[in-house]
């Protein structure tokens, strides 16, 4: 079925599987003979039970997280997550946090309120992963986000820490896009709401050995070891939002392309989306993004025009032609296209299009 609707550049909340919504939509008055809505629904009820089992068990599978880490449905969100980890893994004690970006700039802060925080490595003002972190041995962990939403800087390869400190990733808005090297991490965290599904549903995988350290402080309903022995049923779960990722995972695992198949075929297709559109913009007089190539992010494309005073047009134009949402972070200005998952090749092809036709026009 093809779709007539716009393509989506939002940042996340973000554009979803058409398919999965449509299935949504099906299911929303009577799920499965059930008689409810999964909204409706107990979440102890055999039904959610069911769901939630099936959606942890595909996303265990999608992306090979091994047996010794904890997979757990949460609410609060990433800037939750920058109080809930230091509450559950920093004792107190010391948290070394590599600069790249907004998101981590803002974990650091958060973290200060209940641990020792060091900036280890700052990219202030430039446009390359800094080398030569400063790390403490006796840190709890290292933090850094490996793709920032914002910034458009993403970590191609997660570091080797080889003092033995857990690295915690916030993996927010590249969550699902590719594998993660487990191996190289202690924890990571990630909003639903940019490749899984609805806003209000925070993932967290965390390795057995960080649970059963929270601080006296932490709140139940955010002590991993509590939320983890009590299958993330230790409080009411966003139901709802774990449902529609659930859906979102089955359609990751079925995905074809490029001879691929489930998370590996997601990856190649959105290696191919940014190709092609950073190679417009490296092509371009008009548009320009400043990031390194050694980390410049498949998800999150920031470009500013060089005419500060084309923003405006640029944007109704591109809204007219079905691109909406490509306003950038008022942080930093111009434009950014998120192309998460769920943008199809096409949603791109179209806009590489619109910008060498805006830039026929006003270059
Ligand atoms: N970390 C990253 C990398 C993000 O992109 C975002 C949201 N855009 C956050 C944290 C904050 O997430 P939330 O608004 O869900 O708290």
């Amino acid at each position: 079925m093809t779709s007539s609707r716009p393509f989506n550049f939002a940042p996340g909340p973000a554009t979803l599987p058409e398919p999965v919504l449509r299935q949504v939509a099906a299911e929303m008055l009577d799920w499965q003979g059930s008689g409810m809505s999964v909204m409706e629904m107990s979440h102890r009820g055999k039904e959610f039970g069911a769901i939630l089992e099936r959606a942890e068990t595909d996303l265990r599978e999608l992306l090979a997280v091994p047996g010794n880490f904890r997979i757990l449905f949460m609410q609060g969100g990433g800037l939750g997550e920058n109080a809930v980890v230091p509450l559950n893994l920093s004792r107190g004690g010391k948290i070394d946090v590599v600069v790249t970006g907004s998101w981590s700039r803002k974990s650091a802060a958060e973290g200060r309120r209940y641990a020792d925080v060091q900036i280890a490595a700052d990219i202030g003002k430039g446009y390359a992963i800094p080398g030569d972190w400063a790390l403490r041995d006796d840190a709890a962990y290292v933090h850094i986000c490996t793709n920032e939403t914002i910034d458009g800087v993403e970590f191609h390869d997660l570091p080797l820490l080889t003092n033995g400190v857990p690295l915690v990733i916030d993996c927010s808005s590249h969550l699902l896009s590719r594998p993660i090297d487990w191996s190289r991490v202690g924890l990571a965290f990630g909003g639903a709401q940019k490749n899984i599904g609805p806003a209000g549903m925070t993932l967290v995988f965390v390795r057995d050995d960080l649970l059963g350290h929270a601080l006296d402080i932490c709140p139940s309903a955010f002590n991993y070891e509590t939320v983890a022995a009590n299958h993330s049923m230790y409080n009411t779960p966003p139901t709802f939002a774990i449902y529609v990722a659930g859906l979102v995972f089955q359609w990751v695992k079925a995905l074809e392309y490029a001879g691929k198949r489930g998370l590996a075929a997601v990856e190649q297709r959105n290696i191919d989306k940014a190709a092609l559109l950073y190679g417009a913009l490296d092509a371009s007089g008009l548009y320009e993004n400043r990031v390194d190539s050694s980390c410049r992010s498949r998800m999150n494309v920031p470009f500013l025009l060089r005419d500060d005073k084309l923003n405006e047009s640029f944007l109704t134009q591109a809204k007219a032609a079905g691109l909406l949402s490509l306003k950038g972070h008022k942080s930093v200005g111009g434009m950014r296209a998120s192309i998460y998952n769920a943008m199809p090749l096409e949603g791109v092809q179209a806009l590489v299009s619109f910008l060498k036709d805006f830039e026929s026009r006003h270059g």
